[in-house]
């Protein structure tokens, strides 16, 4: 498979070029050049099959003609050590957990997948050591740490916000040590974000360092998301409900992109929800059609954020660049602190589910967008512990925190102060 850039100013490059560099020449996002249609059979049968099954028929089709299929059908299984179960949660919303991984959040599945995929190419090529740089806003640094930890030729540096990540969440990347280096950076989100963007266009460090990215930039960390709405799908269809309605609480946008790409398999999904909290800059584009960043602001949802979704540029390169095509298939919605406290308190004493605040933002689009009729899946990002004080604080009551986490809290921190000049950042990889 042939992957272009949404900008299209660079060459094309192989699944392996796509990989290793993480961002086009042209600081475009990576493309497959056809997106392949699952057969009608698969979908047919589908709720007889594990996850593990369907994951790689979905593997196949984007990275079959790459990877021979024993490899692939290897990392796909391993990487899904975990299950990611389909929970009811009011008569017509369902609740698809995706925090039973290693770090307790959906960033699990696509940080294993890459981390796996990666050290296939470094192993087949003899490569020299590659650097993996991610910024992190709190769940993808553990996420991408935790998958990549002790894997050979690769050294993962995670750029976090200072103060502005949860202590569990913290403690989850700066303990582990072994190729994990992290930088704490004496700014926002977004700064680590330019930090690590301006990296990869400097020529000198790139000349220097072998350097590729496992933000949700990263092919190989998006497109395994694809995994789980197939799952969500077949466990539903078990229950004998279809084309659900699919709500994604967003930041970046790789995880709801990576449910659209299913929709262009043929997935039957009937639209998607993206959930914003104030960070809204998708919800607006969807009302004015202009699209506006503008700098994040801290909320207590705060993997989402994000005042400039880099997987926006896929979003637009998926519908023709087509405000209306977008539109058609894709509503928003966004929520205050308040309100994603409020109803993270209703469901809890209403249904007994205890939501986390990313969660809650995509439920409540469901409890306010589903039309007669319709059945909604949210993604239940994170568990709700890893934002232990802010839940606690909201829902009156100690929330209990799974010996998963527990272990990580009792680990040391260890951890490089950063500024949030480029030139200080340049200056340490060019001299480790
Ligand atoms: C990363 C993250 C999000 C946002 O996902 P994107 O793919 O960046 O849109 C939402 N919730 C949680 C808990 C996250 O960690």
């Amino acid at each position: 498979m042939k992957y272009y850039s949404t900008n299209r100013q660079a060459p094309e490059a192989t699944l392996e070029e796509a990989v290793v560099k993480g961002l086009a020449a042209d600081k475009g996002l990576f493309m497959p050049r056809t997106i392949k249609p699952l057969p009608q059979d698969f979908y047919d049968r589908i709720d007889t099959l594990s996850f593990q099954e369907i994951a790689y028929q979905v593997a196949d089709a984007f990275f079959g003609e790459d990877v021979p299929a024993d490899t692939l059908k290897q990392i796909v299984y391993d990487t899904l050590s975990f299950d990611v179960p389909l929970v009811k949660v009011t008569e017509n919303i369902y609740s698809l957990e995706l925090f039973h991984g290693p770090t307790l959040a959906f960033k699990d599945v696509g940080g294993r997948f890459m981390a796996r995929l990666l050290g296939y190419f470094i192993k087949k090529e003899g490569k020299k050591q590659v650097n993996v740089l991610v910024a992190t806003s709190g769940d993808t640094g553990s996420a991408v740490a935790n998958g990549f930890l002790g894997v050979e030729g690769i050294h993962v540096y995670v750029l976090y916000p200072k103060g502005k990540v949860s202590e569990i969440q913290e403690k989850q990347f700066t303990t582990l040590g072994q190729n994990i280096t992290a930088l704490e950076v004496d700014g926002t989100f977004d700064d680590c974000q330019a930090l690590v963007k301006s990296a990869f266009m400097d020529k000198e460090l790139n000349e220097h360092l072998q350097l590729t990215s496992a933000n949700s930039i990263n092919v190989a960390r998006f497109l395994p998301q694809a995994f789980y709405y197939f799952y969500a799908y077949a466990q539903l269809k078990k229950l004998g409900i279809s084309s659900p309605v699919i709500c994604v609480p967003s930041g970046n946008f790789g995880n709801i992109t990576a449910g659209l790409f299913g929709k262009h398999m043929g997935l039957p999904v009937s639209r998607f929800i993206a959930a914003n909290n104030r960070n809204d800059i998708f919800y607006q584009y969807l009302q004015t059609g202009v699209y506006s960043p503008r700098p994040s602001v801290a909320t207590i949802a705060n993997a989402m954020d994000v005042g400039d979704p880099s997987n926006f540029a896929r979003v637009l390169d998926l519908y023709g660049g087509s405000h209306a095509a977008i539109s058609a298939e894709i509503s928003g919605a966004t929520y205050t602190n308040e309100q994603i406290a409020e109803t993270m308190q209703q469901v809890w004493k209403e249904e007994h589910y205890l939501l986390d605040p990313h969660g809650a933002c995509g439920f409540r689009a469901l409890a306010e967008g589903l039309r007669p009729g319709e059945v909604g899946i949210f993604l239940e990002t994170a568990h709700p512990a890893k934002f232990k004080d802010t839940v606690e604080k909201i829902i009156g009551e100690p929330v209990s925190i799974p010996e998963k986490l527990q272990a990580f809290m009792r680990g040391e921190k260890q951890s490089l102060p950063m500024t949030k000049d480029f030139a200080d950042f340049k200056n340490y990889l060019m001299t480790v």
